[in-house]
């Protein structure tokens, strides 16, 4: 059997261990904080709300279509093989949210404002020790604290999400799970200075820093 996989060199990478890997799919999850749920006037879902963003939404850069009104969800993800959460990173779920509210008000999908090129931005990803209770992440913008959110918070935990999800759809490796965004969330600019951390308990596992330029050609 001839197999075309002319595919394959156009697939996006993330940085696991310091190696380059593929991830087929991003699994994401809405309103997975109080906080955030009460600043969008949601619903409180009765399960989690999952939604999947491909491989081309997937960037190590912060570029945005500036006639866009583009705003920045900070996540705390974690990258998947044999089934387990092994890997920790910081995401940002960029979505278009004009998009997205017009598609919600017509009960529509989301992809136009979820699924974009280049709407999960990820910083390179860790060796995750198993202690979820004790990771949180931070977002500067521009040198001030915009969001902060802890696993404590989230209404479903990420071994809770990763079970729930695989109750329809199989993981591949370096498949990655984000796991909701707490309060805070607001409009990106051109120029802005993003900053992102992830903590276990007192210490400082990973930062990572982008500027936000623009994705269209000058
Ligand atoms: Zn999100």
């Amino acid at each position: 059997m001839i197999m075309d996989l002319g595919w394959a060199q156009n697939m996006k990478m993330l940085t696991f261990l310091n190696s380059s890997v593929v991830p087929s799919k991003v699994v994401c999850v809405g309103r997975n904080y109080m906080k955030h749920i009460e600043e969008m006037g949601s619903a409180v879902p009765e399960q989690p709300v999952f939604f999947i963003k491909p491989n081309s939404a997937v960037s190590n850069s912060l570029l945005i279509d500036p006639e866009q009104n583009i705003e920045y969800e900070a996540e705390l993800c974690f990258l998947i093989r044999a089934k387990q959460l092994v890997g920790v990173g910081f995401g940002l779920d960029l979505t278009k949210r004009g998009v997205q509210a017009e598609l919600k008000a017509k009960g529509l999908p989301w992809e136009r404002a979820k699924a974009f090129d280049g709407s999960a931005v990820f910083s390179e990803f860790v060796a995750f020790d198993g202690e979820f209770e004790a990771l949180s992440l931070n977002l500067f913008i521009n040198g001030k604290l915009v969001q902060k959110g802890s696993v404590t918070e989230m209404l479903n935990k990420p071994a809770a999400l990763l079970k729930d999800a695989q109750q329809f759809l199989s993981f591949e490796d370096n498949d990655v799970l984000m796991t909701g965004t707490p309060s805070g969330v607001g409009a990106v600019s051109l120029g802005d200075q993003f900053i992102g951390q992830v903590w276990s308990a007192g210490d400082l596992i990973l930062e990572a820093t982008w500027q936000a330029a623009s994705s269209k050609p000058i």
